[in-house]
């Protein structure tokens, strides 16, 4: 027995499912979790000591790769000097400056400790700024697990939502509604019937929670033009997309300017947090100086803010974006090259330092259809070989991947080299 699999079975009396977060138990590809204990870089080692090529990246936020030295150095440095305060601290002063500077859409920007508290807290401003209760989201996109948000379509696109999750009240649920991601039309049509009754569209500008599947032209640009004409809120999520697609978010790489942005993951570097933001004239409808209430006991946590304002500031180095498109771009490309060898059918997706990786035949996979059609029997093989050959993929088909700035050409080399061999058992 691994240690591993007796970890896993300590776990599971004590942890509903042996874990905090439910992809983590390897569900989708089947086998026992793998339980870490240690991250270098690149690389992330397990409790039986072996080594894996990492691009989960703790599933988004290890830009930098493990235990940056700049990262670890602010992190001790604010340790020695106060955990929290639950009071103001000038180091968030410091994190909302950065934010702001590099996301022009962020006029002002609120703190919290997670990217589901960020969206949710998003939508309650959108509605309580709007008077409006509806909110439109998109299939496969996922956006924490707010009530709201856990909600899928009814029978057509313009009935009531339905709960996703026992829990929620169909109450609730109604006002949801779920279109078809990269179909601007549908949304146009919806817009057109029930517009005035909507608060909000939340979108992830690039889709990671289906894989990897980037907005066609012009749907991005729609949903702006669509959402001014009906005096609807638009809210990218960024929780993924933020910091990790480019260093403007992936607002900056499509040219649209919401008006509310949710961010998490890279902006904590490590640490949890989350932060919504946007135009201050909505953002000022939040207590204390407006009437939507949002609070939270650890927001802007002085060792958080800390741990994210260093990453901010590595990132924001000359060349840091370009050099991790470019080790992305050398990986997805060379797996092509290797599956297309092999005669497997595959295809990839690429947005900046995040990709996608599919067992399918058609060219480019746009819509959430597309993703759930691809071969999920090849890819839990695919992802077993690889993860004994030491590489780390998400445990699921349906998740992006992503590369950090500690991936050399000795790690990107492995992976290809492990992928050859992969390929050819498939
Ligand atoms: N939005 C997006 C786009 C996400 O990918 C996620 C998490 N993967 C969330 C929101 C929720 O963030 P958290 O898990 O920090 O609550």
């Amino acid at each position: 027995m691994t240690r591993s699999q007796e970890l896993f079975d300590k776990a599971s009396r004590v942890i509903p499912g042996g874990v905090n977060s439910p992809v983590r138990a390897f569900k989708g590809v089947g086998g026992t979790p793998v339980f870490f204990k240690e991250g270098k870089g690149a690389y992330i080692i397990d409790e039986d000591g072996d080594k894996y090529v990492d691009y989960i990246g703790s599933w988004g936020p290890m830009i930098l790769g493990h235990g940056h030295p700049a990262v670890l150095g602010a992190i001790h440095k604010q340790v020695d000097i106060g955990l929290s305060f639950g009071a103001p601290t000038a180091v968030e002063i410091e994190a909302a400056e950065k934010v702001c500077q590099l996301v022009p859409s962020i006029e002002k920007v609120r703190m919290v400790s997670s990217g589901t508290e960020a969206t949710m807290s998003a939508i309650r401003l959108a509605r309580g700024y709007t008077k409006r209760d509806k909110l439109i989201k998109f299939e496969g996109c996922y956006h924490g697990h707010a009530d709201s948000l856990l909600v899928k379509a009814g029978s057509g696109a313009l009935t009531l939502g339905v709960p996703s999750s026992p829990g929620i009240p169909e109450d609730l649920a109604k006002h949801t509604v779920t279109l078809e991601y990269n179909n601007l039309n549908q949304v146009a049509e919806t817009l057109a019937d029930i517009g005035d009754q909507v608060a909000c569209i939340i979108i992830e500008p690039v889709a990671g929670n289906m894989n990897c599947i980037p907005p066609v032209e012009g749907f991005l640009e729609g949903l702006r033009t669509l959402c001014d004409e009906h005096g609807v809120v638009l809210i990218f999520d960024e929780v993924m997309t933020g910091f990790r697609t480019a260093l403007g978010c992936a607002q900056s790489v499509y040219n649209i300017t919401p008006d509310l942005t949710t961010l998490g993951k890279v902006i904590g570097g490590g640490m949890p947090v989350g932060a919504f933001g946007g135009k201050a004239e909505i953002m000022d409808y939040i207590a204390p100086t407006g009437p939507v209430y949002q609070a939270g006991t650890l927001s802007g946590n002085p060792v958080a803010m800390t741990a994210g304002l260093a990453v901010l500031n590595e990132i924001s180095k000359p060349g840091f974006f370009e050099a991790l498109t470019e080790k992305t771009t050398l990986l997805i490309e060379g797996l092509q090259q290797r599956a297309d060898a092999a005669g497997i059918p595959f295809t990839t997706s690429q947005v900046g330092a995040m990709f996608g990786l599919f067992f399918t035949d058609q060219d480019k996979v746009t819509s959430f259809e597309q993703a759930t059609a691809c071969d999920m029997e090849r890819f839990q093989k695919f992802f077993h070989l690889m993860l004994e050959q030491g590489v780390y993929l998400a445990p699921s088909a349906y998740e992006a991947g992503f590369v950090s700035a500690a991936h050399d050409d000795e790690a990107i080399q492995h992976t290809l080299d492990a992928a050859e061999k992969a390929f050819a058992q498939l």
